[in-house]
């Protein structure tokens, strides 16, 4: 493509945290990036704004009277030429319209799966944000990756340092990323908002108090995710497929500060890190102008006054979600889909006050208890047992108390 004529992006989840941080650095590099969609769920009203703000060609939203809400809205507003959608159909085909080059795939949870696999099966650049689309289909999705030449950019702030210190960076080649000479991958992580939290502390937290993450501000799944660290669980299996590894050939590492985003070890002894200050739009900004670098908008990282660094061992005991999660990438096939479709159930069921902080690892794991593991050979498998897997979580949580 040729540098005059901007690069058209799709945005799937544009009114969330990371679709947020994506419209301020496109905004800031209007000349190279043009909006053709953005796509929210149910914020009509946060959609709307962003419509007015940032004019795209298209919109899409979850339901059909949103969608005439939107339109009604559009045209009072002299934006008639905004052309509205709906549904799940409509995010497929933004995902992979023809004049599209990138699709930032920042939708949260499973629903994101479709429409990423689309824009993936259409060839198209992926910045991928939406880590339970990976998680849940895995090999699945990297064959898919390699099969349409389409191009993978992590955008997990963690996957996206480390996708910077391998050695090569070949676009939509991440089955050879490791290669001569790495011999681990060291993935950091906050360690949430009660790393040093007793076990009887943990038992009375609040949604309002998960979500009150200290270095980063994220929805508020990804944000339970932190602190509960099955985050680092679901980057775990992230990280696995990207960059064609093994659980134990992965490291994860407690960072309190969120300065290192991640790292990768060589035989030699040397350990590449990545630093910057916790802000997601230093990796979208990244995967937007790779290989080249853009001004994303982030204040220059000042050693001075952060001072130091510190570093400390995960502690499974009060953080058991990783556990869970390196034993399901360890068992394969369903089994990463079963654990996030569990999570997604849980965590729902923690911010809906039905369900105590501690209770989600336990449901999780009762979830993964009961359910056989199967070969993910196919898409239809692996939606099915995403299904069968919340109906089980769901049943559990009814019969039982976690
Ligand atoms: P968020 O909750 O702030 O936003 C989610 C977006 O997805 C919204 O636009 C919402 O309308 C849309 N959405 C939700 N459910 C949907 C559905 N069923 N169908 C269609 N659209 C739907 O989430 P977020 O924090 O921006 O996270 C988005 C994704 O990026 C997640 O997968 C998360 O794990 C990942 N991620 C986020 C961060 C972060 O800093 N926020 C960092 C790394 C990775
Ligand atoms: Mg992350």
């Amino acid at each position: 493509m040729s540098s005059s004529s901007p690069q058209q992006v799709t945005l799937l989840g544009a009114t969330g945290s990371i679709g947020r941080s994506t419209l301020d650095v496109i905004a800031q590099h209007s000349a190279s990036y043009r909006l053709h969609a953005v796509t929210a769920y149910r914020s009509r009203d946060a959609l709307l704004e962003i419509c007015l703000q940032h004019e795209p060609a298209r919109a899409v939203i979850g339901t059909e009277s949103d969608a005439q809400w939107l339109r009604t809205r559009l045209r009072d507003a002299g934006r008639g030429h905004v052309d509205v959608s709906h549904g799940e159909a409509a995010l497929l085909e933004v995902s992979r319209a023809a004049e599209v080059d990138v699709v930032m795939a920042a939708i949260m949870g499973a629903a994101g799966l479709l429409p990423t696999l689309a824009a993936v099966e259409a060839g198209k650049r992926v910045l991928l944000a939406n880590k339970e689309a990976l998680v849940m289909s895995g090999g699945l999705f990297m064959d898919a990756v390699s099969r349409h030449g389409a191009t993978l950019l992590p955008i997990d702030s963690e996957h996206n340092a480390i996708y910077q210190c391998l050695p090569m960076q070949r676009a939509g080649r991440h089955r050879e990323l490791i290669r001569d000479g790495v011999s681990r991958l060291l993935l950091t992580a906050s360690g949430g908002p009660f790393r040093n939290w007793s076990l009887e502390a943990l038992a009375n937290v609040t949604p309002d108090q998960a979500c009150a993450h200290p270095n980063w501000s994220m929805g508020r799944k990804i944000s339970v995710d932190s602190a509960t660290m099955m985050n680092k669980g679901l980057e775990l299996i992230e990280a696995c497929w990207l960059f064609d590894t093994a659980p134990a050939q992965v490291e994860v590492v407690v960072h309190p500060q969120s300065i290192v985003h991640s790292m990768v070890g060589y035989a030699d002894g040397s350990v590449l890190a990545q630093m910057g200050n916790p802000d997601m739009r230093t990796p979208i900004a990244y995967g937007l102008a790779w290989p080249s670098r853009v001004d994303a908008g982030v204040e220059p990282l000042d050693l001075f006054v952060i001072s130091r660094l510190d570093f400390e061992a995960p502690d499974d005991v009060r953080f058991p979600c990783l556990r869970l999660a390196r034993e399901a990438m360890e068992a394969g096939g369903t089994a990463p889909a079963s654990l996030n479709a569990a999570n997604e159930v849980a965590v729902q069921a923690f911010l809906d006050g039905k369900l105590s902080f501690l209770g989600i690892a336990r449901l999780v794991s009762a979830t993964l208890q009961a359910t056989e593991v199967c070969a993910a050979d196919s898409l239809d498998v692996v939606l099915c047992e995403d299904a069968r897997a919340r109906q089980l979580a769901e049943r559990l949580l009814h019969q039982r108390s976690f």
